[in-house]
């Protein structure tokens, strides 16, 4: 039974609304389907309250609300009967975390903990079961529902569709005590602060505060690379101070184009081990030995100053090995043993760097002075961060169990596969550090595989570490490149700061997208069917590498000349220094062509190769022997003889015929100059992919593949050309990056708005900043 009370009779009088309409108090998470068919009710009055089985609800409670298989929550915003005199009430919905996006993901959030949503509908008055004691928490609390005061539920953060956004609640409403019909929903209000940055200027300032990144499964350092030079155009001094990676080719790239990273060639798993125990060492060493604060140390500069002081500390005497200092501290299994512990590498007196060895802690208790000063120096020099004074973290922890590419992947227990385990060990190293931002990266699998559960994870983690967090897919070729290659971005952010946007496209690119339904709302692009802003044009294969000098299969210098000038803006671009590109320190002209060599093929597939026809569209299906029936499926001509090669194996080979089904053209394929590649893969295999260069008969060189991605010219690679092809495969396009970089330097500076979605300066792809310093 219920009755309604304190009716409005005059303000609103009869009027027509349109609204939504869910009978039984179905809540709002699918609410764009049923638009379509929204009645239009016919609203009789108001009314401010309503007695419901003995109970007054008032305008602004919140109410336990039967829906069709199980309960919500949500605040009642208005009573109303209609001209039918049937009773309804509109609801402002929260989601519980397992309503949103976040799923079954979200079980280990506290079961108090809900989201405001700005999403409302209205419902028969006899949906409403309870009252409910609904809070508002500072964001500021780190919250655990004991450090609250007493209520059913508490909410901090808002949840929107819109790219899986959870955020601060919207400033300037005070969400709570709402007493007055509201017709409209409320927005989040937040002045835009100031205009887009221009670009290709020169900045006589210094930059503004420098915020310092850790780049976890760095690789060769695509996205690091690509942060720092966008928020540089967007006046933020971002600077990379440690970089992981367990693979070494990946970090010696990273040596040969970042000399003041510091960079660690260790496992994710072994450095968080090794972050813990260095907090310890600071805690014993620095705080409770000096007396010294614990605040931020000041800058990062390479271990072997950090150690020279220990150099002059000691004497020899006798023929026993002595120390003369350490020089660098890790996490690890010294001796191969299996016994993982904390080690430090020892520089023996009388002898060199390269004879220093690691030896486990356990062995160094008679050196406790040298640890002591090891400690001291590396705690002022910053040479390992920790918790509170990294600015920013990034990193792709990889996916092999989930790559499409990778058949051999766990489908029951995404997370428990040892290949997928690195996206817990990021998260528990974000958990460590607690960085204001966070930038994860990830193939579109994450949202694919098993229903997405490990994007749904990724996302629950950061919002269960009380981050604002938002996912968004991005397109590389959307940035000016001539590549597709689709990924899925997570942006997290304390509390305290504000959530970056993800920067709208740059280029005209038609993608073809497929993402799982529930994800269209993530996929960042201007929204079809409105009026499109002027976009720059595609950029093609041609516009990328046509400038590049002619190699052979064989070609095997690391290092030559450029053999004619740049014929594009994007070759233009992707040759200039250092300097312009991202104020690094050197200045000189890089007038050398590193890495233009590409893999070699093997004499059968160099002879196969050598038969596609240089011209658009060539594949096997050009080489003699084969035929194309009416349903695109190809198959060996029998009437003739099969051509053999002079291994005596067919020219055209057998996998082609059967690789999918026989309806491929991509083996063999030759790219040509006015096209976009799907995507640059590890290992340039022309078995399976289109990897020919248009009008040279071997695959596209490491150089044209680290230029798809838009790493400049000046960036290097260390390896067999085998490891050099994954490390660029692996990264990060450089430009996506930059965008990226652009939108979290803006957000650093509160100069964002509340859109998900910001606009990138005009000629952002190419833009330089030349920096005098003052
Ligand atoms: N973000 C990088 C690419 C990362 S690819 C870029 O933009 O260039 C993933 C990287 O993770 C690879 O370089 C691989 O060597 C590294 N990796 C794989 N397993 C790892 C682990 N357990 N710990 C640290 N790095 C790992």
């Amino acid at each position: 039974m219920y009755l309604k009370l304190g009716r409005i009779a005059s303000s609103l009088g009869t009027r027509f609304l349109r609204k939504r309409l869910f009978r039984n108090g179905a809540a709002a998470t699918n609410s764009s389907a049923r638009e379509e068919n929204e009645p239009t009710l016919e609203v009789k009055c108001h009314y401010t309250q309503a007695e419901i089985n003995g109970c007054i609800f008032h305008l602004g409670d919140c109410a336990l609300i039967r829906g069709e298989n199980q309960k919500h929550i949500g605040r009642i915003i208005e009573f109303f009967e209609t001209m039918d005199r049937e009773d309804y009430f509109r609801v402002q919905w929260f989601y519980k975390p397992e309503d949103t996006v976040m799923k079954e993901e979200a079980s280990f959030h506290d079961k108090k903990r809900i989201f405001y949503s700005s999403i409302m509908n209205d419902n028969l008055l006899a949906c409403i079961i309870s009252k409910l004691n609904v809070i508002q928490v500072s964001h500021q609390l780190n919250m655990n529902s004991s450090s609250i005061e007493p209520s059913d539920f508490y909410y901090d953060m808002e949840y929107c569709l819109e790219y899986s956004t959870f955020r601060n609640l919207p400033r300037g409403d005070s969400l709570e005590g709402c007493k007055l019909p509201s017709l409209s929903c409320p927005e989040s209000i937040l002045p835009l602060t100031s205009s887009p940055v221009a670009v290709n200027r020169t900045i006589c300032k210094t930059y503004n505060p420098e915020l310092t990144m850790l780049d976890i499964y760095a690789g060769c350092g695509g996205m690091s690379t690509g942060l720092c030079m966008g928020a540089k155009h967007s006046g933020i001094n971002l600077v990379t101070r440690w970089a992981i990676d367990a693979d070494s080719s990946a970090c010696e790239s990273l040596r040969l184009n970042h000399s003041n990273i510091r960079i660690m060639n260790e496992t994710a798993d072994d450095f968080l081990e090794l972050l813990k125990h260095w907090e310890r060492l600071c805690k014993k060493y620095v705080i409770e030995e000096t007396h010294q604060p614990f605040s931020s140390p000041q800058k990062v500069s390479d271990l072997a100053e950090a150690s020279s002081d220990a150099q002059s500390n000691s004497d020899t005497e006798g023929d026993e090995l002595e120390v003369l200092g350490l020089v660098d501290i890790r996490y690890g299994d010294a001796d191969g043993s299996g016994k993982e512990g904390l080690q430090f590498k020892v520089r023996w007196k009388g002898f060199g760097p390269s004879e220093d060895t690691w030896e486990p802690i356990d062995g160094l208790s008679n050196c406790q002075d040298l640890i002591q000063e090891f400690v001291i120096n590396g705690f002022k020099k910053n040479i390992l961060p920790l918790p509170g004074n990294v600015d920013v973290i990034c990193g792709g922890p990889p996916c092999q169990g989930i790559s499409g590419y990778n058949r051999f992947r766990s489908v029951d227990a995404p997370l428990t596969d040892e290949r997928n385990r690195q996206l817990v060990v990021f998260m528990d190293i974000v958990e460590y550090l607690k960085p204001k931002f966070v930038l994860m990266e990830n193939v579109m699998d994450i949202l694919r595989f098993d229903k997405g559960s490990l994007g749904r994870y990724a996302l629950s983690r950061l919002v269960h570490m009380n981050y604002q967090a938002r996912v968004g897919i991005i397109a590389a070729g959307s940035y000016g490149l001539p590549q597709f290659r689709l990924r899925v971005f997570f942006w997290g952010a304390l509390p305290s700061e504000e959530l970056p946007q993800f920067p709208l496209p740059t280029h005209d690119v038609v993608v073809r997208y497929y993402p799982p339904s529930e994800f269209e709302r993530n996929i960042v692009a201007y929204d079809e069917g409105a009026q499109p802003p002027e976009l720059e044009d595609a950029v093609f294969l041609g516009d990328a590498i046509s400038d590049l000098p002619a190699v052979t299969n064989y070609e095997s210098l690391d290092a030559m000349p450029y053999s004619r000038p740049p014929e594009t803006e994007f070759q233009k671009y992707i040759r200039s220094t250092k300097y312009d590109m991202c104020n690094s320190a050197s200045t000189e002209e890089e007038a050398v062509l590193y890495d233009h060599r590409p893999h070699q093929l093997f004499e059968d597939d160099y002879i196969r190769v050598c038969q596609i026809p240089q011209r658009k569209g060539a594949n096997f299906r050009d080489l003699p022997g084969v035929i194309v029936g009416d349903d695109n499926v190809v198959r060996r001509d029998l009437t003739q003889e099969t051509v053999l090669l002079p291994s005596g194996r067919p020219m055209v080979p057998e996998y082609a015929f059967t690789f999918e089904q026989g309806k491929s053209k991509r083996p063999f394929a030759r790219l040509w100059w006015d096209e976009t590649m799907p995507t640059i893969v590890t290992y340039p295999n022309c078995h399976s992919q289109a990897v020919l260069h248009p009008e040279q008969d071997r695959v596209l060189s490491v150089r044209e593949c680290a230029r798809l991605q838009g790493f400049p010219d000046n960036y290097r690679f260390s390896g067999t050309v085998k490891k050099r092809y994954r490390q660029v495969g692996n990264a990060v396009a450089v430009p996506v990056a930059k965008a990226l970089g652009y939108a979290l330097g803006m957000a650093s500076q509160r100069l964002i708005d509340k859109e998900p979605l910001l606009t990138l300066p005009p000629k952002f792809a190419y833009s330089t900043i030349s920096v005098c310093d003052v």
